[in-house]
């Protein structure tokens, strides 16, 4: 760079003056400026008397090593400052502080170290220069003006009218020399700034300390931020958790709140739950420790952990499976049902032998009131588990299994978890009640749930939305019920090992009235069996005339509201000695008949057929009207029929069309008579196909003026041919056949295998007849078999499509 060429100016011989020299430590001074130092070597107090007996002149000059406490002239800078001493002080002991004032750039040229303070020929040693490069040396000014900027923004501590002073000069010397006087930089950086001759090259010089002193201030300004940030949060939290813990203690709850969280600590750790829970749990006591006590957030949590700490982790009853006890104990608590105890006791031996085997899930199925409950009872007390009853009737929300998560309001665990709660044992007997009314709708499907509990590959970690962490669902042994094996989701079907209960008779229901109910009805109401004899009559009364069920459950009601009546009058009346409820004074306790028997015709008659349906309480016995009207040829059907009902009604129209003329029936009878078929309890809506041949026989009846046997009940599916089709629920049907005292029942011939569930009364009281065609069941139930209508032989030729049914009858 040619602009780097210095022209020293050289118009006057330099002035050389002899001076006491005066070594700086650490410091450089600059012309036109100020120094303040305290000064303290003996050498250089004596220079500066000397300074001041002379002029005041004083060579201001930088020791090398700012440790040497004695340096020798060699050990001096050779270029300095000449000042003038503007004032001495006298500190502590001999100490001085001094002010000089910076006068102009001076070179040493012979030092005398023999005297007792130095002193030196000192040479002018000017910087001024004539600048050839303008440009550049605005510029240089410039980026230095910059950069002292971003430097006294770095360091907000610079004096304002030095600040001002330099951004306003535009003069190189003065920007160069005051800022290397004012900023902090090491003494040999300002040392090199003051030998430097050239001003271009000392601004470039001063650019390049400015920017790194820039680079170092900034990065410790960013350390500095970060570390404050640090604290600032630090103590922000401290702060804040102080001002906490004095609110609560000045409210009194402090105390109480740390005492309640180590608490619910000390409870969490006791429960030795596998590491993931725990900390899980841990973690919630650390949140709650954080909010308020009496938030909303606070109580959501402590809900949740007493929820959670309440629950049976680990708390098992031993199994103590003894089946003859077992036997012993089913049969002294139930009457009857053999098959469904031999059923019991064998899962109790297989459980006994492979504990680990869970095997299927026992569902028992019945209607209502067969005793499905108490037995799983019974079951859970002879195994000495805990007995829970779940209802899962009307449950459609998969959440109702699961549990809501707990951060909506209210939200709480599911049913599974609130019963293992109630039970307090994490393998308690859970009875699975009503599964086959578990709904299905858009909320979720709560049967995919309840699969999961079920599944023994899945429960032992079964997750409540609510509890969050696992539960084992293992060791629970579940017993489901349910009322119809239909409606229970396949799915769930497939994992259950169905026992069936059925209908019990009228003389069954009596033995468990006369053996249990009384007994614990008696007991339930306080009364002892002296004071109150319930005769036999009277539960033959209950059973045949305020009844109407499959089970035992009403019985049992109407028992217990006999016992009601009974100790009013036993405390009311102290005389009363004994109270004894018969047939005969049974309506003063229970009021008049419910249920009579003449409701059903007891002779034969025309158009009248007795019918067995299945119902969910058991069989029910109705008979079909069916009446023959002059007319054009309108069928009605009434009763609350279902679609597949009224099909099995069409079908057996169709039949007697294509046989009327066998029976002696009108072959236009479709055209020119009105139909109505009625079934009774017109508001019971009734579907399927089993009334099918009752049906047929009704209307054969009332077409062929035939009367029907009163006591012969049926049922079977009709098809069009006249075949018979079998039926299922029969033992019910024909306990129902048995309670009418029918004398004969006519069954479908494919049902005949089932003749063994039947009760064994029954059969001795019924005659059976297998049916595989239609004409065996109006050869049955007819009084007698209609004369066929002797057809004349058709005509030779018939135009086609003129040909019909009732040509025969027309002639
Ligand atoms: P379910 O659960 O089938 O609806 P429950 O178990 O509730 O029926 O039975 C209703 C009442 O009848 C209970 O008090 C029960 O003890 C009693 N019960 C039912 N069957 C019998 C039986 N075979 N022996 C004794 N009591 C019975």
């Amino acid at each position: 760079m040619s602009e780097k060429k210095i022209i020293v100016s050289k118009a006057s011989p330099r002035k050389q003056e002899t001076m006491p020299v005066l070594a700086l430590r650490g410091l450089v001074l600059f012309p036109h400026m100020v120094l303040h130092f305290d000064v303290g070597r003996a050498k250089s107090v004596l220079a500066l008397n000397e300074a001041m007996s002379n002029e005041r002149k004083i060579f201001l000059v930088a020791q090398r090593d700012i440790r040497d406490d004695d340096p020798t002239g060699e050990q001096l800078y050779r270029v300095g400052v000449v000042g003038e001493i503007r004032q001495i002080l006298r500190t502590q002991g001999d100490n001085l502080r001094v002010v000089v004032d910076g006068r102009y750039r001076g070179r040493l040229l012979n030092i005398d170290e023999n005297g007792p303070f130095f002193s030196g020929v000192v040479e002018e040693y000017p910087v001024r220069e004539r600048i050839t490069n303008k440009a550049l040396c605005d510029a240089l000014v410039r980026t230095v003006k910059d950069l002292f900027e971003e430097y006294c923004y770095l360091t907000p501590k610079m004096p304002k009218d030095i600040v001002n002073g330099i951004l306003a000069s535009e003069d190189p010397f003065y920007v160069a020399e005051f800022i290397a006087g004012n900023i902090q930089l090491r003494y040999e950086d300002k040392q090199a700034v003051l030998e430097e001759s050239s001003v271009i090259k000392r601004l470039e010089l001063i650019a390049k300390l400015l920017e790194n002193e820039n680079e170092i201030l900034s990065l410790e300004q960013d350390i500095h931020e970060k570390v404050k940030e640090q604290i600032d949060k630090n103590q922000r939290e401290f702060y804040l958790r102080e001002q906490m813990k004095a609110i609560s203690s000045e409210l009194g709850e402090g105390e109480e709140l740390f005492e309640e969280l180590d608490r619910y600590r000390e409870q969490i750790r006791k429960l030795s739950l596998p590491q993931e829970s725990e900390e899980k749990l841990l973690k919630e006591v650390d949140r709650m420790e954080k909010m308020p006590p009496n938030s909303n957030e606070a109580s959501v949590i402590r809900g949740y952990l007493d929820t959670v700490l309440e629950l049976p982790w680990n708390v098992h009853t031993k199994d103590k499976i003894d089946i003859e006890k077992a036997r012993r104990l089913l049969d002294s608590e139930h009457y009857g049902l053999k098959k469904v105890k031999e059923r019991i006791l064998e899962t109790l031996a297989v459980r006994k032998l492979s504990p680990e085997i869970k095997g299927q899930i026992i569902c028992l199925v019945g209607p209502p009131g067969v005793g499905k409950t108490s037995i799983a009872r019974s079951i859970a007390e002879t195994m000495g588990r805990k007995y829970v009853r779940l209802s899962l009737g009307g449950v459609r929300d998969e959440s109702d299994i699961r549990g809501h998560r707990k951060t909506y309001i209210g939200s709480m665990p599911g049913r599974i978890i609130t019963a293992l709660k109630q039970a307090g044992s994490a393998n308690p007997l859970m009875l699975l009640d009503e599964i086959d009314k578990l709904g299905n709708d858009f909320r979720g499907d709560p049967s995919s749930a309840l699969l999961e509990v079920l599944d023994s590959e899945q429960n032992n970690a079964f997750r409540d939305h609510f509890i969050e962490i696992p539960f084992d669902l293992s060791q629970v042994f579940f017993i489901a019920t349910a009322n119809d094996r239909s409606t229970i989701p396949a799915p769930l079907l497939d994992r259950m090992e169905i026992i069936e209960l059925s209908s019990y008779t009228r003389e069954e229901k009596f033995q468990i009235a006369r053996r249990h109910l009384v007994a614990k009805q008696l007991k339930r109401h306080g009364i002892a069996a002296k004071q109150l004899s319930i005769a036999d009559s009277a539960l033959y009364e209950m059973i045949d005339y305020y009844t109407r069920e499959a089970g035992v459950r009403n019985l049992e009601r109407l028992i217990a509201s006999v016992c009601r009546k009974a100790a009013v009058t036993i405390v009311s009346k102290e005389d009363t000695k004994r109270l004894s409820v018969t047939a005969k004074n049974l309506s003063t306790y229970l009021g008049p008949r419910k249920f009579r028997d003449d409701e059903l015709t007891r002779k034969d008659e025309i158009g009248v057929a007795n019918g067995l349906a299945w119902t969910s309480v058991g069989g029910e016995m109705l008979q079909v009207e069916c009446a023959v009207m002059e007319g054009s040829g309108k069928d009605q059907f009434t009763g609350s029929l279902g679609d597949v009902m009224k099909e099995s009604v069409s079908a057996a129209i169709t039949y007697i069309r294509s046989v009327a003329g066998q029976y002696g029936i009108s072959k236009t009878f479709y055209k020119d008579k009105d139909l109505h078929i009625h079934f009774p309890e017109g508001a019971v809506p009734k579907d399927g196909p089993s009334a099918g041949i009752t049906t047929c026989t009704a209307l054969v009846s009332a077409l062929s003026g035939i009367p029907i046997r009163h006591d012969v009940a049926m049922t079977g599916e009709i098809t069009l041919r006249g075949r018979v089709l079998p039926i299922g629920g029969l033992r019910e049907k024909t306990m129902a056949a048995y309670k009418y005292g029918m004398k004969t029942v006519i069954i479908p011939a494919a049902n005949v295998p089932d003749l063994e569930e039947v009760e064994d009364v029954v059969k001795e009281h019924i005659k059976f007849v297998p049916a595989e065609r239609m004409e065996t069941v109006l050869e049955t139930a007819l009084v007698r078999i209609p004369r066929p209508v002797i057809e004349p032989p058709a005509p030779a030729m018939v135009p086609v499509g003129e040909r019909g049914e009732d040509t025969s009858i027309r002639q």
